[in-house]
């Protein structure tokens, strides 16, 4: 395969995790889905980590319009503030958003008596007919929109969370950079990859990220793609931080200089199946002491995490308190999705917590409450849980 970034180098390919459906595909019934391979890649080049071969992006549109995806915001006070402090910036900027992502941001903004703001509407701007859209649907048309200059120009444009999700991503970052005005900005903010490669961290992958990015891999291709770093910050959150940078389009021909030696990742076939075995070992071990093994979470770390390491056969029921997911099927498999209240009618339970941080918190205080025994393993490699440490 060819860099997605570059479009130049060939790409090596460090793991092969198999054959996947798309996580968010619940159906009522164990209806066949289609399975898409999914893999990562690197690109010398670019140090860029990248899935081998995005899925159609037809089969990540959402099927449901009850699916949300929540990205960490306690940092979102902080960032507001530091970007009140750019030098371009005053009480008559214009500050915007790419997507219902930054709903939250540009209220922030209106709050301290920034009112001149928008964000790109879907139907109107991007002119998305289907109300059953996501990132995979925004990202293509804010790629492809040949008018984009009709849209209206900002100071600031905040692209959070939406990057990562590019199918491609040059023509991406062309049309955001026409959208800004001259001494503009645009905010970024992608998931920081770079321990979850260190530490094998199967739940980073997800088939609607193209891209895995490191500081180095994040800022070069920044750099690559013609813009100045104005201020950079990795945010560390509890399982997966992030990376935000803040840049303005660059008018010299001046480059950053990073060393692009290869970080350390410790993804590939061998660790793929030893971790594989050692996982079915430890649940098998539960099991024979009477264990009900279950999962706590349908999100796409929760389903990941069963897809990559082979689990599904191994897990006797899957857990989710969302009314939309209760007794549907999980993607492609047998398994019914219930709802938390099952847990009262059980002794010994091994419970597999497929949720962030602070859900998990809120999730072991509650089950405790139960008096029953109860083991719990995490799916996330930086919880206390981390089912690996305790392999
Ligand atoms: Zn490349």
């Amino acid at each position: 395969m060819i860099c997605k970034f570059c479009d130049i180098q060939k790409t090596s390919e460090l793991i092969n995790f198999g054959s996947f459906p798309v996580c968010h595909k619940f159906s009522k019934g164990d209806k066949k889905i289609k399975t898409f391979k999914l893999g990562l890649s690197y690109c010398d080049d670019c140090n860029l980590f990248q899935i081998s071969k995005p899925f159609p992006l037809n089969e990540l549109k959402p099927i449901h319009n009850w699916i949300n995806y929540n990205e960490p915001e306690e940092h979102l006070d902080n960032l507001v503030n530091t970007i009140l402090k750019l030098k371009y910036v005053n009480k008559k900027s214009t500050i915007s958003g790419i997507s219902y992502k930054e709903i939250s941001t540009i209220r922030r903004f209106s709050k301290k008596g920034y009112n001149k703001n928008w964000i790109l509407n879907p139907f109107k701007d991007l002119r998305i007919k289907n109300k059953k859209h996501n990132l995979e649907t925004i990202q293509k048309r804010i790629s492809s929109i040949k008018n984009i200059k009709k849209l209206k120009k900002t100071d600031v444009l905040i692209v959070r969370h939406i990057l990562e999700h590019c199918y491609d991503i040059k023509r991406f970052i062309n049309n955001l950079k026409k959208m800004v005005k001259k001494n503009g900005y645009i905010v970024f903010e992608v998931p920081d990859c770079e321990q979850s490669l260190l530490r094998r961290d199967y739940v980073m992958m997800w088939e609607e990220h193209i891209f895995y990015f490191t500081k180095k891999s994040f800022l070069n291709l920044l750099d690559k793609a013609g813009f100045k770093i104005e201020y950079f910050e990795r945010y560390k959150y509890s399982y997966e931080s992030i990376l935000i940078a803040i840049v303005s389009i660059k008018n010299t021909s001046e480059k950053l200089s990073i060393d692009l030696s290869k970080p350390k990742v410790f993804f590939n076939n061998k660790n793929l199946d030893k971790d594989r075995l050692v996982i079915k070992k430890k649940i098998k071990k539960y099991k024979e002491k009477n264990y009900n093994i279950c999962m706590f979470g349908t999100g796409h770390s929760a389903l990941t995490f069963i897809n990559i390491l082979k689990l599904e056969k191994q897990i006797d029921m899957i857990i989710d308190d969302d009314n939309n997911k209760i007794n549907m099927n999980l993607p492609g498999s047998s398994l019914k999705i219930k709802n938390s209240k099952i847990l009262q009618n059980m002794n010994k339970i091994l419970i597999f917590l497929g949720v962030n941080f602070e859900s998990e918190k809120k999730i072991v205080k509650k089950i405790n409450k139960l008096n029953l025994k109860v083991k719990y393993f995490s799916v996330y490699k930086n919880s206390k849980y981390n089912f690996l440490k305790y392999a």
